[in-house]
C-alpha cells in the first residue's frame, strides 16, 4: 500500500506530460515542484530576450492533436512568456493543477527493498511512498552560481538570469555588466543593450551564434504546417536532433568548394540550429568542423566594426558545436554601439567585486548591476542535489565519476526510479520535446507492463549499464564534441568529473534502440 503509485519530481514541460499520461492509463501520480507554477525552464528563466532556440512549430508538444490544432504560435521563436502562457494553456487545458503540489522541494528519495516502494521527503517534512519515481528535474535547471569574492559587498542590484525576478527589472538607463557569454548571455545583451546607460560584457569562452531571422507567423504559414502536423511531427523524430533540418549525408571533406559555400549560404539565410547540418563530417572531420567555423568567424568580422573586438568574439578554441550553438538577433552588432565594451576575462581575470562593481585586471569597472547568465550545473545537478538513498548507496556518490544509466532512464542500485531525458540519452543534443514525449512514453509503457504483469520491481542489469554507458563514450569520442569545455562534459562545474554526458547517436537511432528493449520485454532490466 502505498499514498500513490507514483511520484513526479518536476513540472516543467516533461512532469506536465508524464502527468497526463500516467492518468490515462490509470496509474496515480503525484507531482512535487518547487515553483509555485507549472513551465520549468519557462516559469525560471525570465530574464530580458529570453526565447527557445528551436522553432516552437517543432518544440511544442505533438501529444494531442487539438492542442496542436488550437495553439498559435505567434513567432517562430517564441519568447519566455508565450512559452509559460503554452504551459499554463496545457495545465488548464487537461486540469493539471489538482495533482501537483508546488512550492515544494524534494530534498530525499529513500527506497524500501523489502517493500519495493520509495519514500519521497520534501522541504516541508511531508513524506509520500510511492512504488515508482519519475525524475522530471530538467537538465538545466540547477543553476551555476559561481562564487566571486567580495560579492556580498557590492552595493547595487545582482541577479542570474536563471532566476529572474517574477515582477521584471527596470534597466534603464544604468550601468550594467552582464558576466557570461553563452546562449542566456547572448540574448539578455541583445535585449538590453538599446536602453541601458553602459554594458560592460565579461566573456570567459566567446560563441559561435547564427541567425534566428525571427518572424511573426502569417495565419497562411501556420495553416500550411497543422494541416498535416502528424507528418510533420512523424519527420522530426526520424532525425538526429529532433528537428527537421534536412540535414545532408554527404561528406564536406569530398564536396567542392561551391557546394559547400552554397550550402553555408543558404542555411546562413535561412537561420537557426540547422546551420551546420549540411553535412554528415561536420562534427567528426576536424578540417570540415574549422570550414564551418571559419564561415561563421567571417560573419562576426563582417558585422563588428572593430577588428580587435570582432576577434575577441570570434571562438577559436573548440571546435563549433561541439558547445551549444546560439541562435541570434543582432548580438554581434551590439558591441558597435559605443557604450558597450567586452572584457576578455582571460586577459583580464576577474579578480573580485567591489563595493561599485567589478575589478578585472587592474581596472575597477563602476556598474549599477550584475547580471550572471553563468549557466547550470547540466543534466545531473538536479539529481545530485537530492539526496537518492538505496540501501547503503547515493546516487550522487555513484555518479562521483561521471553519471551511470542504462538508456539514460534507470541507473542500476536504483529500482522504480526512472529519469526524462537522463544523462546517456540524446536530451540536450536535441529538440528536448521531442526527447520528452520518448521518454514520458516510453516510461509509461513500461509500468503499464510491469503492472499487467503483477511485477513491482524494474532495474538495469550491471552488464547492460556498463555496455551502454561505453556505447556513448564511444559514439561521443567519434565526434569532436568531447574536446570542448563544455557543459555537455560537466566541464564549467569546478571538480565536476569531465564526462561527455549525453548520446550523440540522435533521436532516431536511440529510439530505435529503446523500442527493441522494449519489444522484446526490456531486454537488459531485471523485471520481478
Ligand atoms: P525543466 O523545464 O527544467 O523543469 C524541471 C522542473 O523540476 C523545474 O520546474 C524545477 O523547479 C523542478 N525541480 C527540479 N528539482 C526539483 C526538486 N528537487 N524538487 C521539486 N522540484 C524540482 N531546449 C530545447 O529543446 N530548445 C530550446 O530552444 C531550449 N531553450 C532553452 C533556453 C533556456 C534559457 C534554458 C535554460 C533551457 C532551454 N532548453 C531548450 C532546454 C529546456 O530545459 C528543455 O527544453 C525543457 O524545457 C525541459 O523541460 P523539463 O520539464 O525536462 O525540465
Amino acid at each position: 500500500m502505498t499514498d500513490v503509485d507514483v511520484v513526479i519530481i518536476g513540472a516543467g514541460y516533461a512532469g506536465m506530460y508524464q502527468l497526463h499520461k500516467l492518468r490515462k492509463i490509470g496509474v496515480s501520480a503525484r507531482v512535487i515542484e518547487a515553483g509555485d507554477d507549472v513551465g520549468g525552464t519557462w516559469y525560471w528563466n525570465r530574464y530580458p530576450g529570453a526565447r527557445c532556440d528551436i522553432e516552437s512549430i517543432h518544440y511544442s508538444y505533438s501529444f494531442d492533436e487539438d492542442l496542436e490544432q488550437e495553439w498559435n504560435w505567434s513567432e517562430r521563436y517564441a519568447a519566455q512568456p508565450e512559452l509559460l502562457k503554452y504551459a499554463k494553456h496545457v495545465a488548464d487545458r487537461f486540469d493539471l493543477r489538482k495533482d501537483i503540489s508546488f512550492n515544494t522541494r524534494v530534498e530525499k528519495l529513500e527506497f524500501d527493498e523489502d517493500a519495493d516502494t520509495w519514500t519521497t521527503t520534501t522541504d516541508d517534512g511531508a513524506q509520500l511512498t510511492s512504488r515508482y519515481v519519475i525524475a522530471a528535474t530538467g537538465c538545466l535547471s540547477a543553476p551555476s552560481r559561481p562564487k566571486f569574492e567580495g560579492m556580498e559587498d557590492f552595493a547595487g542590484e545582482q541577479y542570474y538570469t536563471s532566476s529572474w525576478p517574477h515582477e521584471g527589472v527596470d534597466l534603464t538607463g544604468k550601468r550594467v555588466a552582464v558576466i557570461g557569454t553563452g546562449s542566456s548571455g547572448l540574448q539578455t545583451i541583445t535585449a538590453i543593450a538599446p536602453d541601458v546607460l553602459e554594458l560592460t560584457v565579461f566573456q570567459r569562452t566567446p560563441s559561435f551564434a547564427v541567425p534566428a531571422h525571427n518572424h511573426p507567423w502569417t495565419e497562411e504559414q501556420l495553416a500550411e504546417i497543422k494541416a498535416d502536423y502528424p507528418a510533420f511531427r512523424e519527420r522530426d523524430r526520424n532525425t538526429r536532433i529532433g528537428f527537421f533540418t534536412n540535414a545532408g549525408t554527404g561528406l564536406m571533406s569530398e564536396a567542392p568548394p561551391e557546394e559547400i559555400q552554397r550550402d553555408f549560404d543558404e542555411r546562413w539565410q535561412k537561420g537557426g540550429l540547422g546551420f551546420n547540418s549540411g553535412f554528415a563530417d561536420a562534427l567528426i572531420d576536424a578540417r570540415s568542423n574549422d570550414q564551418v567555423a571559419e564561415y561563421v568567424r567571417s560573419k562576426i568580422r563582417e558585422k563588428v566594426k572593430d577588428p580587435e573586438t570582432a576577434e575577441k568574439l570570434s571562438p577559436r578554441t573548440y571546435p563549433i558545436a561541439s558547445k551549444r550553438m546560439c541562435v541570434d538577433t543582432g548580438y554581434f552588432e551590439v558591441y558597435n554601439q559605443d557604450n558597450v565594451t567586452l572584457i576578455d576575462i582571460n586577459e583580464q581575470p576577474i579578480r573580485q567585486i567591489t563595493k561599485d562593481g567589478i575589478l578585472a585586471g587592474d581596472t575597477e569597472h563602476k556598474v549599477d548591476v550584475i547580471i550572471f547568465a553563468t549557466g547550470f550545473d547540466a543534466m545531473t545537478g538536479a539529481l545530485d542535489r537530492i539526496e537518492i538513498r538505496a540501501g547503503d548507496q547515493l546516487l550522487r556518490e555513484k555518479w562521483a565519476h561521471g553519471p551511470r544509466t542504462y538508456l539514460g532512464l534507470m541507473s542500476v542500485g536504483f529500482p522504480n526510479l526512472y529519469m526524462i531525458t537522463g544523462p546517456g540519452s540524446p536530451s540536450v543534443l536535441s529538440n528536448m520535446l521531442v526527447s520528452i514525449e520518448y521518454h514520458v512514453n516510453w516510461v509509461t509503457d513500461a509500468i503499464g507492463y510491469l503492472n499487467a504483469q503483477g511485477k513491482t520491481r524494474m532495474e538495469p542489469t550491471q552488464e547492460a549499464e556498463d555496455n551502454w554507458v561505453s556505447t556513448v563514450n564511444d559514439f561521443g569520442n567519434m565526434t569532436l564534441m568531447p574536446q570542448a569545455n563544455s557543459w555537455y562534459m560537466g566541464a564549467n562545474i569546478p571538480g565536476k568529473e569531465r564526462v561527455f554526458m549525453p548520446f550523440v547517436g540522435g533521436v532516431d537511432t536511440y529510439a530505435q534502440v529503446a523500442n527493441g528493449v522494449a519489444t522484446v520485454g526490456y531486454h537488459g532490466f531485471d523485471l520481478t
